[in-house]
């Protein structure tokens, strides 16, 4: 979605929009991420009084992380609540705007205007991308006692047991299992 700024920066007007994320899926150097419920984040934009540009944004993207111990989808609320300020610079001549995007470079920097506007244009998508990524839980887990999968056979054990001799593997093997990633390493 493509959030037209020309009023706010020719006429110094606040704008106001309900935005929802166009993604599917978010998608990262670590991974990608279906997205359950794309907002709406309600975004405003205005001009402060030193002339620089202020994006806020306040709403909730759902999107599905796999579980850090068993891997089952989590649905997980991102709370986006953000003020972007984006420093006053030479203005975008009106030829520089319809010229569109310079490159099609699609790196994500939450903190690199550029990445976002593109004109007299603000990219939603990428903006809330980039918070979405500020706001990545650090840890996820479908729930706190998650048993996690048996390091034997892979079963879910929060389905139920698989009856394989995991004590086995504690002390000794993880030993072993030490020495194996040190000549991984090499
Ligand atoms: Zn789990
Ligand atoms: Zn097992």
């Amino acid at each position: 979605m493509m959030l037209n700024l020309t009023d706010v920066l020719l006429d110094d007007k606040r704008i106001a929009a309900e935005a929802v994320i166009g993604l599917k899926e978010l998608e990262f150097s670590f991974g990608s991420f279906p997205v359950e419920k794309s907002g709406p984040v309600l975004i405003t934009v205005e001009k402060d009084e030193k002339g620089n540009l202020e994006i806020d944004g306040r709403g909730t993207v759902s999107v599905r992380i796999p579980c850090d111990r068993c891997l089952d989808d989590v649905t997980v609320p991102l709370e986006l609540d953000f003020v972007e300020k984006v420093p006053q610079r030479a203005e975008v001549s009106p030829e520089e705007a319809r010229r569109g995007p310079e490159s099609e470079d699609d790196d994500i920097s939450a903190f690199d205007p550029d990445c976002y506007l593109d004109g007299y244009n603000l990219d939603v998508d990428k903006l809330l991308l980039g918070e979405a990524l500020l706001n990545w839980p650090s840890r996820v887990l479908c729930r706190e006692d998650c048993k996690g999968l048996c390091p034997v056979c892979g079963q879910n054990l929060n389905h139920g047991d698989c009856g394989c001799e995991r004590k086995a593997l504690d002390p000794r093997m993880a030993k072993v299992l030490d020495v194996f990633s040190k000549f991984k390493e090499v």
